[in-house]
This record gives structure tokens, C-alpha cells and sequence, in this order.
């Protein structure tokens, strides 16, 4: 069997940033993607326009151009689908990671939905969209439960519930708003995050103030049921008439994915897993994360901007280790 250099799991921006460092220093690799190239922004709602100006997305020394400073999925997507194409990588789409387990001699067996692999290192590259932060409450498994986001239209003229007050609830609470939709939000803690977009937090700041979109502060949703949804509010549980709710309350890394993988991953909230900030290598040896799955839930902490030098980093310390 084969036996590759290393191989890439997540075929994400920062693992196509890795495979592109290992082809072009000669190593041999593969990258599994469980779905389509850059499968977490091809999930992205439509019409999201990035926080990143396009040349802070840009991999591999391809300039990325966009007419706007800040570039939107779709043109994301072309760019990205480009650079696949100028540098023709190994990529296997639509194969799942299962497990990844090292043997005594060091080497690594990866196992797919479609096949077994053997690998002298490992990087895991895989985001962390792929899982919702649930609320946790009944009803939440209801059809009218939504926890991604795509398009306003199916929303509008509808009664919307918004959980959260992150980039994504509040892009879906505007543009539902503006399509028709009569929209409530769910805010757990006093404001909209500081985190939101600087040139989207005054437009709903401002829409909340005029009343255009309701908003409860302090609140939590306690239960759904058909047509209607209870929210616990500093002046008691509130139930409102509802069709839909976005529960946009976030996503994470999975987690238990590192720890089966042998990945020390810290005890209480952050669950953070264990690496070396100068080569990326966990504790176990040869085996690597890039990108946004380093910060474990604190998902917020790298991005792709911050995150694609991690593919320089692997690759040099997997060369000055042969
Ligand atoms: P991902 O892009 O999530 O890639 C991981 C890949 O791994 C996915 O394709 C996934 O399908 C695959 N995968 C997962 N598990 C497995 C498995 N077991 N086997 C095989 N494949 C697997 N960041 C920015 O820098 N700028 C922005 O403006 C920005 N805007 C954002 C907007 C939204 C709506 C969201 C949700 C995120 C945004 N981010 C932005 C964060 C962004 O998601 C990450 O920075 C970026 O996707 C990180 O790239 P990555 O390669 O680390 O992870």
C-alpha cells in the first residue's frame, strides 16, 4: 500500500493551503473532503458577503479579484475553485475522515468512507461548521427549526424568530426583515455582539431601535411548539405566535473527532485542543491541525486571514523532520 508523505483532512481553504505548501515542496499527499471543494462556504448562506477584504482570503499566491473590497460566497467559491484548478490538486471529494489511528511504527492509517490510507503525517483541517450548537430545548427537532441559514424567501411574510446576536442572526434577521418576514430576536446577553460586522451593527442597532424588528434582551427560548414559541425574558416567559425559528446560535469543531484521534483537548469550556503554536503538531507526533479547528470552541479565535500560515508551518516541520 501506499504510503503518503501526509495527508489532508478538510478540503476547506486552509486544507487546500496545505496541500498546495506540499505540492510545491515535493511531498506526497492527498486531501479527503467529506463534500463538495470548500464545502463549509458552499453552506454558507447565499448572499453572505465576507468580513475579510479578498486579498486576506487569498491561498497560495493567487491574487483573488473582486470588484467590491469584500468579496461574497460566490465569488469565494470561483475563486476558490480556481485555485484547485491552477495548481490541479489531489483531492478526494464526497470521502468522509472516519478514524485516524497511529500504529507502533509510527505510521498513520486513515480510514475513509471509501478506503484506507497510510501516511506518515497527518494534518486534520476540518473547520467547524459541520456541527449546530443546539439550544437544548423541546421542539427544537421540530421542521420549523432551522439551524443554517440560506436564503430570506421562504421566510417572508412568515412570523421569524431569530436566536443570537452573531453575524449570522443578525444578516438573517435583516434580510428576512427586508424580504417581509415579521422578525422577533433572542439575545442572550444585553446587546448585539461586539463581533458583527462594523458596517452591519448600526443598520440593526437602528431597525431595533425604530421598532421595525423586535428584540429581546436577557432571553432565552424555552420551548417551541407548533405556531407558537416561549421565551424566557427578564419580565417572565413570553409566547409568541411563530412559523419559523433561525436558531443561529453557533457551530463547533467536533470535538470528540480530536480526542478518538489521540489529541489532548483541555478540560471546561474552550475545549482546547493541544499543539505547539510554532509547527502545529499535536501531541501526538505527526499528527497536525490547521486552521479554524485549533481554536476548539472558541471558534471565533482563527479565521482564514490569521489561520493560512498554518500551512507553511506544517509543511517546513514535516521536511525538517524526514
Ligand atoms: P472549513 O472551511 O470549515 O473547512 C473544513 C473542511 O473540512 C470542510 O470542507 C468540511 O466539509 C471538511 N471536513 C470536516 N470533517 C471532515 C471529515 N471527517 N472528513 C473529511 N472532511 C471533513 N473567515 C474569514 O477569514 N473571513 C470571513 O469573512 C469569514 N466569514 C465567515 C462567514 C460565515 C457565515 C462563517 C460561518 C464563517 C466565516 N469565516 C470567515 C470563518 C470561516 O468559516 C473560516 O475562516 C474558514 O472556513 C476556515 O477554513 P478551514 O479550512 O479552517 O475550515
Amino acid at each position: 500500500n501506499f504510503v503518503y508523505d501526509v495527508i489532508i483532512i478538510g478540503g476547506g481553504p486552509i486544507g487546500l493551503a496545505c496541500a498546495i505548501e506540499a505540492q510545491e515542496k515535493g511531498l506526497s499527499y492527498v486531501v479527503l473532503e467529506k463534500g463538495a471543494l470548500v464545502n463549509s462556504l458552499f453552506n454558507y448562506p447565499l448572499y453572505m458577503t465576507f468580513f475579510s477584504t479578498a486579498e486576506k482570503l487569498e491561498i497560495g499566491n493567487v491574487p483573488f479579484s473582486c470588484i467590491a473590497p469584500k468579496p461574497g460566497r460566490q465569488e469565494a467559491l470561483e475563486y476558490y475553485r480556481n485555485v484547485h484548478k491552477h495548481f490541479n490538486l489531489h483531492i478526494k471529494m464526497f470521502e468522509r475522515v472516519i478514524s485516524i489511528n497511529k500504529q507502533g511504527s509510527g505510521m498513520f492509517v486513515v480510514h475513509s468512507s471509501k478506503d484506507w490510507y497510510n501516511a506518515r503525517n497527518v494534518v486534520i483541517a476540518t473547520g467547524f461548521y459541520e456541527i449546530p450548537i443546539y439550544m437544548n430545548v423541546p421542539g427544537e427537532n421540530l421542521p420549523q427549526v432551522r439551524h443554517y441559514y440560506k436564503e430570506a424567501h421562504e421566510y417572508a411574510f412568515s412570523k421569524v424568530l431569530v436566536v443570537g446576536a452573531n453575524n449570522s442572526s443578525v444578516d438573517a434577521a435583516l434580510e428576512c426583515w427586508r424580504k417581509g418576514a415579521e422578525v422577533t430576536m433572542v439575545i442572550r446577553r444585553d446587546q448585539i455582539n461586539d463581533r458583527v460586522k462594523y458596517w452591519v451593527k448600526p443598520d440593526i442597532e437602528n431597525r431595533i431601535a425604530e421598532g421595525s424588528i423586535k428584540a429581546y434582551y436577557y432571553s432565552e427560548v424555552t420551548e417551541i411548539r407548533d405556531g407558537e414559541a416561549d421565551i424566557f425574558t427578564p419580565d417572565g416567559t413570553v409566547t409568541l405566535e411563530n412559523d419559523f425559528v433561525l436558531a443561529l446560535t453557533g457551530y463547533r469543531p467536533d470535538i470528540d473527532f480530536l480526542k478518538k484521534s489521540g489529541i489532548n483537548v483541555s478540560e471546561g469550556l474552550e475545549c482546547t485542543p493541544q499543539y505547539n503554536p510554532e509547527t502545529m503538531e499535536t501531541n501526538v507526533q505527526g499528527l497536525y491541525l490547521a486552521g479554524v479547528v485549533c481554536g476548539g470552541l472558541e471558534t471565533h479565535k482563527w479565521f482564514i486571514e490569521n489561520s493560512r500560515v498554518h500551512a507553511g508551518m506544517i509543511v517546513n516541520d514535516i521536511i525538517s523532520k524526514q
